[in-house]
């Protein structure tokens, strides 16, 4: 339902809840975000409102500068801990967030459960995380791209990876999408809100695209024709 993400040189978790705050407002069971620590990404997440992830997260800090977060809307499996997002892969190193459904998510999981993949939610969000863990040949782009290409339904997606801790990854299809361009640091949120304290420096995703976003360069493209997409400042001027 909420979508953030930040990479840049402050703390990620901050912003990331700061920013899951600011869009309360549409709703959500459950939350949660992972952070890059330098080695491996961790992830926090609980049901419930976000003074319970908040209370985890004040227990056992998330350290680092590369996150992403989420707040759930369940479509698909109960609220519960388990089908909180962030999702992860089996080994944990692909971790992703999703606003959406996945349609066809059943007959990808049947299909990465006879590969040996194990799953450990009902949602149809994990198959993602396990289809870049099944694709994933070292081309973080390229990987993102085959995944997009493979999934049918809607989708505001956010994509860390282990192996390139130095991207965030996110695209969009029927949900909104926006990146919110700083000083040598970027945000990634499913709506203005969420940033506007940060920045008023905005790119609106359209249906399509898919971003590249380090802390000092964001570079978007049509995944589907692999071309560059050259996009224009949108800028906030409402509070
Ligand atoms: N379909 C996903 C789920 O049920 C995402 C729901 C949402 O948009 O928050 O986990």
């Amino acid at each position: 339902c909420g979508i953030v993400g930040y990479i840049g040189a402050n703390q990620a978790a901050s912003f990331l809840l700061e920013g899951l705050s600011k869009l309360e407002y549409r709703g959500y069971d459950s939350a949660g975000i992972a952070v890059f620590d330098g080695e491996k990404i961790n992830v926090a997440k609980s049901v419930g409102r976000l003074n319970a992830l908040q209370k985890k997260v004040e227990l056992e800090p998330l350290q680092g500068h590369i996150g992403i977060g989420h707040t759930r809307w369940a479509t698909h499996g109960r609220p519960s801990d388990a089908n909180a997002h962030p999702h992860t892969d089996c080994t944990g190193k692909f971790v992703v967030v999703h606003n959406g459904i996945v349609e066809n998510y059943l007959h990808l999981k049947e299909k990465l459960a006879a590969k040996g993949h194990k799953f450990t939610s009902e949602t149809d969000t994990e198959v993602v995380a396990h289809l870049v863990e099944e694709y994933y040949n070292g081309d973080f782009e390229a990987t993102v791209q085959k995944v997009l290409s493979t999934i049918e339904g809607s989708y505001a997606l956010v994509f860390l990876s282990e192996r390139d801790p130095d991207k965030i990854i996110c695209s969009k299809q029927d949900n909104p999408l926006v990146i919110g361009l700083g000083d040598g640091e970027n945000y990634i949120a499913s709506d203005i809100p969420a940033i506007i304290s940060r920045t008023r420096k905005t790119y609106i995703l359209s249906d399509g695209e898919m971003a590249v976003v380090t802390k000092d360069s964001v570079q978007v493209l049509n995944y589907r024709r692999s071309v560059p997409v050259a996009k224009k400042i949108f800028e906030v001027n409402w509070d």
